[in-house]
């Protein structure tokens, strides 16, 4: 790759070694990502003193991936996106096949695995013959990841079986190397244990052979998988070289570090050697802390919960364990506004009217749970009246209000009553099947819309839900306090009636329901 170092647009057969350092890069282990940083500036730059734009886009393709591995998705999009219009606006296969794959990691990295294999799979399909066997193989691999995050195990299977064969085939121990790890941590990740193992020796037997080092990624899923079988105290010397420093140069990014530490507390808590694992643990907060790893940091809470426990202390654990649930789910969110972000930044135009109607659905949720709002009931309940009483089909309506819930507000925490509301949610959207819609009003307070559904039938799944929320596991976010709801159902059964008028008589039951107890259904007097 430094063979670039002292090449200039006239040097003699010039065109000749970018081609030769672009297809070195292109091939390049995966882990070596730093190192391709500089020589993919300079064959960027030298590609457009040539004149030649399809090498200069084989160059910024390398720099799309480096953007991506150093945490910059919207750039490593953009020039993926710019490189794949480039592409198909020439109609070169290579090229085609290239973009489609940095896509297809764009995709997977901001997390949305769909559209990542549907540009997987482009990229295989433009692999053409011509495509180096080494080129072709990562390409298979790269389709593998994308179908197993898409839960398609036995096709992933195949797909890195083929690339496997390529890698032995052509000797790239390294790439073979690297396959094997993702099957491996495939195996490991559906519980396919004996598959995991067998593949983790195939891993140590390659290392054996070649003399190649394991990545500390590799290093961590076969410490993974020697905890599956009890043991632990190998699973940390495994891992030993990462915890000592003396194999930094086999850490690909920042963020396996953490990883493996976290592995180690793990396989050290396992084993009973539990100040062990708390110093593991401490070191793994520092890291997390020093380079911003919000979601490792977030795991290492979940470890440090069941650290406690074990230690017995079973107060910090219930604590930790708190603290770790609320960032959990803090950052599905701010994971959820980046990947928005990043989107909107790379796709802007095209994408704008997707994203338009993406918004005005968000406009129709409530976001502390994610169920529909009250604008959204009060746009919705008058067509579907209208449907009801056009088809002369029953419609049912049910007001959920959660009894005494100031109490667990009052005697826990404002946000240990948010986590109910949204526990809530979960078991109304499950009741809400078939048309049904589940909303939340505002406070404490639910609305089911059953169309088609009779009195009876309503009634029938109101009782249901009432028994389902009573008898939730709560104990983990309330304590000894039990969670119930009053639930108030009315029907019309020709549809025939304005919406203000079924609520006034659903709110009329849920009244009633409260005024004789609570933790009742009361539908319709007949
Ligand atoms: P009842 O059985 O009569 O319905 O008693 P209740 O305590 O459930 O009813 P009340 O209407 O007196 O209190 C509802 C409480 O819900 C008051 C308010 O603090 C709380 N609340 C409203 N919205 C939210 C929210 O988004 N999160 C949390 N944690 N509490 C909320
Ligand atoms: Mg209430
Ligand atoms: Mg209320």
């Amino acid at each position: 790759m430094d063979a670039l170092d002292d090449l200039s647009a006239a040097t003699p057969g010039a065109e000749a070694r970018l081609v030769a350092a672009l297809e070195a890069m292109e091939t390049a282990p995966s882990t070596d990502w730093r190192a391709i940083a500089a020589p993919a500036e300079r064959a960027e730059r030298l590609a457009v003193e040539l004149g030649r734009p399809d090498l200069r886009i084989r160059a910024r393709l390398l720099r799309a991936d480096v953007f991506s591995l150093e945490g910059d998705q919207a750039e490593s999009g953009r020039i993926a996106h710019e490189a794949h219009a480039w592409a198909t606006e020439h109609g070169h296969a290579y090229l085609l096949a290239r973009s489609h794959r940095q896509l297809s990691l764009f995709f997977y990295r901001v997390g949305d695995v769909a559209d990542a294999l549907a540009h997987a799979v482009q990229c295989v399909a433009h692999t053409g013959e011509e495509a180096a066997p080494a080129v072709r193989a990562r390409h298979l691999s790269t389709l593998a990841v994308m179908l197993d995050g898409n839960g398609s195990l036995d096709e992933a299977r195949r797909r890195f079986q083929e690339a496997l064969d390529i890698a032995t085939a052509v000797g790239d121990a390294r790439l073979s190397l690297q396959i094997l790890n993702n099957m491996a941590y495939t195996a490991y990740s559906y519980q396919r244990l004996d598959e995991a193992r067998e593949l983790v020796e195939r891993m140590r037997a390659l290392q054996d052979r070649h003399g190649v080092p394991l990545a500390a990624t590799d290093l961590d899923t076969i410490a993974r998988v020697e905890m599956t079988h009890g043991r632990y105290a190998e699973a940390e010397a495994t891992l030993r070289p990462i915890l000592d420093g003396v194999a930094e140069h086999l850490l690909d990014e920042g963020k396996v570090l953490a990883e493996c530490l976290l592995t180690v507390a793990e396989a050290q808590r396992l084993r009973g050697d539990l100040r062990a694992a708390q110093a593991t643990l401490d070191r793994a907060v520092g890291v997390c802390e020093e380079r911003g790893l919000a979601s490792l940091r977030a795991r290492v809470r979940d470890e440090q919960s069941q650290l406690y426990a074990a230690m017995g202390r079973y107060r910090e654990a219930y604590e930790e364990y708190r603290v770790f649930h609320a960032d959990a789910l803090a950052l599905q969110s701010a994971q959820r506004e980046a990947r928005a972000r990043i989107l909107q930044a790379v796709f802007e135009t095209e994408e704008a009217r997707r994203d338009s109607i993406r918004f005005r659905e968000m406009a129709r949720r409530d976001a502390l749970t994610g169920l529909y709002n009250r604008r959204f009931v009060d746009e919705q309940l008058t067509p579907l009246l209208a449907d009801a009483a056009e088809q002369r089909t029953p419609i049912s309506v049910a007001l959920i209000d959660l009894d005494h819930f100031k109490r667990i507000n009052d005697t826990l925490s404002h946000a240990a009553g948010d986590a109910v509301l949204q526990q809530i949610a979960t078991l109304l959207g499950q009741a809400a099947t078939d048309d049904g819609v589940a909303a939340r009003l505002g406070g404490e307070e639910f609305l089911l819309i059953l169309p088609g559904a009779g009195s009876d039938d309503a009634v029938r799944r109101c009782e249901q839900l009432r028994r389902t929320i009573r008898a939730h596991h709560w104990q983990p976010i309330t304590g000894d306090i039990p969670v119930t709801a009053s639930i108030g159902v009315t029907t019309v059964e020709d549809g025939r009636g304005t919406p203000s008028a079924l609520l006034a008589q659903a709110d009329h039951n849920l009244y009633a329901a409260k005024r004789t107890g609570r933790d009742q259904v009361v539908a319709d007097a007949t």
